[in-house]
């Protein structure tokens, strides 16, 4: 097995306020991690470390071997770390089609043409192949989540970070984000996944993380981590979430 992320002895303020404290967590090739934990815990903030949404101070993060810090690479991490974020972000001025076309043809000089094939057959797989000619705005939430799913993929990066990308959308529409999330996990695509849909966690996940007041308070197969959970913290965060 090879590592994808490596992050060792990470830490992170904001000011004086230390959002991260000593992060250390390796994700393997084709593994896919979730995080979970209160509001405030630290969960995006981690996760927008790994592609240098945010600036960290101490320890290293490492994707694919390469050090994460700004400057010259950043472009390169950009490219290996692909993002879905809770509001989609789609260019409201693109269609379906160009919004997925787009990052190919600039940041890897792909030919317009070959970048919209490719961009039809990722459509196809979020099951949004019928809209590539829509834009945006005509879209549902779940629909436009879908697309930038298929967008982030159309980079072939290393890793997709998604946080908390269920969050935005109303309920009737978080299972068909999640679905196609599960699928993309079928298919070995390396994911880490702050999210609050416990059934997807159950179900999808290889490892579970557990985060409270910005480290990491346990971490185990989401088979042990939910029945048996070994921390306290752990213990009442599960019992207020699943009672709840
Ligand atoms: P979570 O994703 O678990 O809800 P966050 O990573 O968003 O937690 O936030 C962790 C902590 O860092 C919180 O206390 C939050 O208030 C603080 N924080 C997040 N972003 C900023 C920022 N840009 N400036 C100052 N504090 C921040």
């Amino acid at each position: 097995m090879s590592a994808v992320i490596e992050i060792e002895g990470m830490s992170k303020f904001y000011g004086a306020f230390q959002a991260l404290d000593n992060i250390n967590l390796s994700v393997e090739q084709g593994e896919v991690v979730v995080i979970l934990g209160p509001s405030g815990s630290g969960k995006s903030t981690l996760i927008r470390c790994i592609n240098l949404l945010e600036q960290y101070q101490d320890g290293e993060i490492r994707v694919s071997k390469q050090r994460v810090e700004a400057g010259a690479r950043l472009a390169s991490i950009r490219c290996e770390v692909g993002m879905v974020f809770q509001n989609f972000n789609l260019y409201p001025h693109l269609t379906v089609l160009a919004n997925v076309a787009l990052a190919p043809v600039r940041v890897r000089h792909m030919a317009r043409r070959d970048a919209e094939a490719r961009a039809r057959v990722l459509l196809e797989k979020v099951g949004m192949a019928a809209h590539a000619h829509k834009y945006p705005s005509q879209l549902s939430g779940g629909q436009q989540q879908r697309v930038a799913i298929a967008r982030t993929m159309a980079m072939e990066p290393q890793v997709i970070l998604f946080d908390e990308p269920t969050s935005a959308l109303d309920p009737e529409m978080v299972g068909e984000v999640l679905d196609v999330m599960q699928n993309l996990a079928r298919s070995g695509v390396t994911m880490v996944v702050v999210t609050h849909e416990m059934g997807f966690a159950r179900k999808v996940a290889d490892r579970v993380i557990f985060m409270e007041n910005g480290r990491i308070v346990e971490q185990n197969n989401p088979q042990a981590f939910f029945t048996a959970p070994q921390e306290p913290r752990t213990q009442a965060f599960l019992q207020a979430i699943l009672h709840h």
